[in-house]
């Protein structure tokens, strides 16, 4: 079969490849503290100074006893109380209890808990109605995490669990990566921003407002340059400016070959194209290059062709610089529901919703039509049908490969 392969256009891997390449991790490390370091990465392993739980406690309502003493039908005199935060601090004598709750030290001379639920209340005394194995309802020191033992690990980008994790363990500030920043150049002569009026043939820019969502959710600072009217020298000064106070030059379109289209020449006379023009639908026109002091990731200025190659390529190379590395979306095997055109040569990424039925894993192609330009395509999907660069033409039935939505969308 003879290959498929566009001469020029370069396969999404091999893009993916040298951009990950391109790319290294931000230098500068600060120390903040915990309360403002969701989202943050962390620059260091963080240990245990000391064990999680830090003493051995309940797990339950009821009374702390010895198991050797322990029979059915026998009364125990209740020796004292044990609350969390509140210890009970003498030795439990012998043939007695103490009431416990949930989260207090377990007293010393105990050894289990028995359920209040399995006791027989009588006054100053206590019988049971069910004994407990020695042990049970007892949560040892180090049972969650081990004196020493790495709580998270560098390069952990930290969410909810992980703040949960280190202030468990005492930590009150974390060194974390310095925040990348990001310059957000939206070009277009036709741009007008929301709340203004539209000449005949303008539209609203609506890739800022879904380029800035997407770049919270990556952790970075943003600093919008708003709308750049088609003019080389207005992109001059714009790239110049955002190449000395940012890590990432992001803009949207201007980077085809259209007659307005300067991104590509401005890039490259200020710093160097490392490659333009990917083998994948939508998002061709992608560029990714340098200048002398950033990044810069040039995305087509169609709606969901911007948004799509953000997805698969400028949000990682973001996640490089953050020392996060490539993440890969979760794959799965479907069977569409629906044909689905496609001509051989690039990497179709069709917008789609899957759900699983008796038959298995279905999906079928979202909105009306599959255009660059069809956002509501996105709005209604919750993966990509990824066929792959060779592949023509699929009929109902077949089986695809899926591309599953993360948290960008
Ligand atoms: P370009 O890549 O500049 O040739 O633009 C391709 C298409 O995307 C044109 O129809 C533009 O009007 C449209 N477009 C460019 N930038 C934006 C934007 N920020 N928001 C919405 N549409 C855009
Ligand atoms: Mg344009």
């Amino acid at each position: 079969m003879a290959t498929c392969d566009r001469p020029g256009l370069m396969p999404l891997n091999e893009g993916i490849a040298k951009l990950l390449a391109a790319v290294s991790g931000q230098a500068r490390t600060e120390t903040v503290a915990l309360a403002a370091a969701a989202n943050r990465v962390l620059a260091e392993d963080v240990f245990a100074p000391a064990p999680v739980p830090g003493f051995d406690n309940s797990a339950m309502d009821g009374y702390a006893v010895r198991a050797a003493d322990m029979a059915l039908g026998k009364t125990y005199t209740v020796q004292g109380r044990a609350l969390a935060g509140a210890a009970f601090d003498q030795w439990l004598h012998p043939n007695q209890v103490v009431r416990i709750m949930t989260g207090a030290a377990i007293p010393r001379g105990a050894d289990t808990v028995i359920a209040q639920e399995d006791s027989l209340l009588d006054g100053a005394a206590v019988g049971f109605s069910e004994l407990a194995p020695l042990g049970s309802h007892v949560r040892r020191a180090g049972d969650d995490i081990a004196q020493g033992s790495r709580v998270v690990a560098a390069k952990t980008r930290l969410n909810a669990v992980h703040l949960a994790l280190l202030a468990s363990v005492g930590c009150a500030s974390v060194t974390v990566y310095g925040k990348t920043t990001v310059a957000l150049i939206s070009t277009g002569d036709e741009l007008k921003s929301p709340g203004q009026a539209l000449d005949y043939g303008d539209i609203y820019n609506s890739n800022a407002p879904a380029l800035t969502r997407m770049l919270a959710k990556l952790g970075v600072d943003i600093i919008d340059y708003g709308i750049v009217q088609d003019d080389p020298e207005l992109f001059r000064l714009a790239f110049q400016r955002a190449d000395r106070e940012c890590d990432f030059i992001l803009t949207s379109g201007g980077v085809s070959v259209g007659e307005a289209d300067y991104t590509r020449d401005i890039l490259e006379e200020l710093g160097h194209i490392d490659f333009w023009r990917l083998a994948i639908k939508p998002g061709k026109p992608f560029a990714f290059g340098r200048l002398p002091n950033s990044y810069f990731i040039g995305l087509p200025g169609n709606p969901v062709s911007a948004l799509v190659t953000f997805h698969l390529l400028g949000s990682q190379a973001i996640r490089q610089h953050q020392h996060l590395g490539y993440q890969p979306m979760s794959q799965l095997q479907a069977i569409t529901t629906e044909p689905i055109q496609k001509a051989p040569g690039r990497m179709d990424f069709q917008r789609g919703h899957w759900q699983s039925s008796a038959e298995g894993v279905e999906v079928a192609p979202t909105g009306r039509a599959q255009g660059s330009h069809i956002l509501t395509s996105l709005a209604d999907a919750n993966c990509y049908i990824a066929l792959e660069q060779e592949r023509g033409s699929v009929a109902a039935g077949e089986s695809v490969t899926l591309w599953l939505f993360d948290e960008m969308f």
